[in-house]
């Protein structure tokens, strides 16, 4: 492990070396989806991300356990404490069972993280599992006074948890003015403060997703399933916490305060967030129109969409931007994805088939290590990209005989292709079906030929083996009175 990874810990908003606490094992947990609705581009930025981090660590020889929850209970409409379970507005919206909207849109989910070639997680944990542990997580809260109930429902108590840690401290939010001003709602509410969250909420009658508790049948609050299933599996305290910088406030803060008051400790050490796409500049969303899904970019079946894209192509989009900038998309910046990964991809298959020659008048060794320090610098993946792409020149000039490389370099080439371009950034270098239907045809119109042919010299020998082999191949072959005709 001679290559350091630095990561920006956005708790001490400083770019820090990263040092498992337990070397070799390395414990990741990221917020994942509330499975209500289709994958939507939104989703596609931390899935990418977290993955090339997941298999960078795991490339670089750390054993990584990477845990990515499902919230299928417990987040409520506008990620606040009071209204609709997202999941139960869709299955009263759509007349399905709440798990029955979960189950299409878990598979929808892990669809699309197959075409996008993320790696599944080690665990994939669900809300609704783990009732048991949140129960348990509240109990602690409780216990050590920062919690108190109100008609049945648990809340938070964020200024008593205020008065002796820091509510704010992960995104910089000053508490102090806002509980200040949140105080005059007292009792217009359940809640003591409106700052105050919820950890377990007392399910309305109509409300079909809900446990029994010692306070009442109910559902665990959104921010809690994070903190008791990030403990249960990765421990007290772990390695990396990952999510869209849309979660830091208050999810990741609210998970913080529900660690310390709970456990008395911090449970993460580096704290991980990627930027937001936008579309022309304006933040994606369902309710401002301008939402894509995933399933539409494929088949481009969406009116901001000029044409279908593909896994690959949205895959490259994402690997061009450092995660931690914003990234906009339009049709040109995803074209200009779409040949930038052409690219890429016809050099890597010219590489396969490159003469070597005795002589050399190329240099690539130093492409290894300017890729492994881009990655090092906080997964700066458009650098480890420019140097694939000044690779990919060096590539070409050889094949045009402008240049020469030793079979020593082509097979530098090669590991830095397969190592940055496959392994690490995820690239899926597409099989060029079109051609090779092509190839296929013709192959077979060639054999047609030939047997039209033996059958005008009435060498019946010859016609009868091409069509009985072609049918055992599957070929379904048919003379007309112009021909020939076949299927597969
Ligand atoms: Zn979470």
């Amino acid at each position: 492990m001679s290559n350091k990874l630095f990561l920006y810990n956005t708790l001490t908003r400083k770019t820090e070396e990263f040092v498992p606490q337990n070397a070799p094992n390395v414990g990741m947990y990221v917020c994942g989806p509330t499975v209500y609705g289709e994958v939507h581009l939104g989703h596609a930025r931390p899935a990418i991300i977290f993955d090339i981090l997941f298999k960078y660590l795991s490339f670089l020889g750390y054993k990584v356990r990477y845990v990515r929850n499902i919230t299928d209970v417990g987040h409520l409409e506008n990620d606040a404490d009071e209204g609709e379970d997202k999941i139960a507005k869709k299955a009263r919206l759509e007349q399905l069972e709440p798990m029955e909207i979960v189950q299409l849109y878990t598979e929808n989910f892990h669809d699309c993280m197959k075409l996008l070639n993320c790696k599944s997680p080690s665990i994939e944990p669900r809300a609704s599992g783990h009732i048991i542990e949140q129960l348990e997580f509240i109990k602690k809260i409780m216990a050590n006074g920062f919690a108190y109930e109100s008609q049945g429902s648990i809340y938070f108590d964020v200024e008593a948890y205020h008065k002796k840690h820091n509510y704010g401290k992960l995104s910089g939010r000053i508490i102090d003015d806002l509980l200040n001003n949140t105080r005059d709602l007292a009792g217009q509410d359940e809640k003591r403060a409106s700052l105050d969250f919820a950890l377990w909420k007392k399910a309305k009658p109509e409300h079909i997703m809900r446990w029994p508790s010692p306070w009442s049948d109910g559902f665990p609050g959104w921010h809690l399933e994070c903190s008791a299933m990030g403990v249960k599996y990765l421990g007290e305290t772990f390695d990396i916490h990952g999510g869209g910088m849309d979660l830091m406030f208050p999810h990741h803060e609210c998970e913080i305060a529900q660690s310390v008051a709970a456990l008395g400790k911090d449970s993460v050490r580096y704290w991980v967030h990627n930027n937001m796409i936008t579309i022309n500049g304006q933040k994606m969303g369902k309710s401002l129109g301008n939402f894509i899904t995933l399933n539409q970019f494929f088949t481009g079946t969406n009116k901001i969409l000029e044409k279908p894209y593909s896994p690959m192509a949205i895959r490259f989009f994402i690997l061009q931007a450092q995660y931690r900038s914003t990234l906009d998309f339009s049709n040109d910046a995803l074209q200009a994805s779409e040949k930038g990964l052409e690219r890429l991809t016809s050099a890597y298959n010219t590489l396969q088939k490159l003469q070597a020659s005795s002589i050399s008048t190329v240099s690539v060794k130093e492409y290894r290590q300017k890729c492994f320090d881009a990655m090092g610098d906080d997964l700066n993946s458009p650098i480890v990209l420019a140097h694939l792409f000044d690779a990919a020149k060096v590539i070409n000039s050889v094949k045009a005989g402008t240049e020469t490389a030793t079979q020593e370099d082509i097979d530098e080439l090669k590991w830095l292709f397969d190592t940055f371009l496959i392994e690490i950034l995820g690239i899926k270098i597409e099989q060029n079906n079109a051609s090779n239907e092509g190839i296929l045809s013709g192959m077979v119109n060639l054999l047609m030929k030939m047997r039209v042919e033996a059958k005008q010299k009435k060498d019946f020998t010859t016609s009868d083996r091409i069509r009985d082999e072609l049918q055992a191949l599957g070929v379904k072959v048919k003379d007309t009175k112009d021909g020939f005709e076949w299927e597969i």
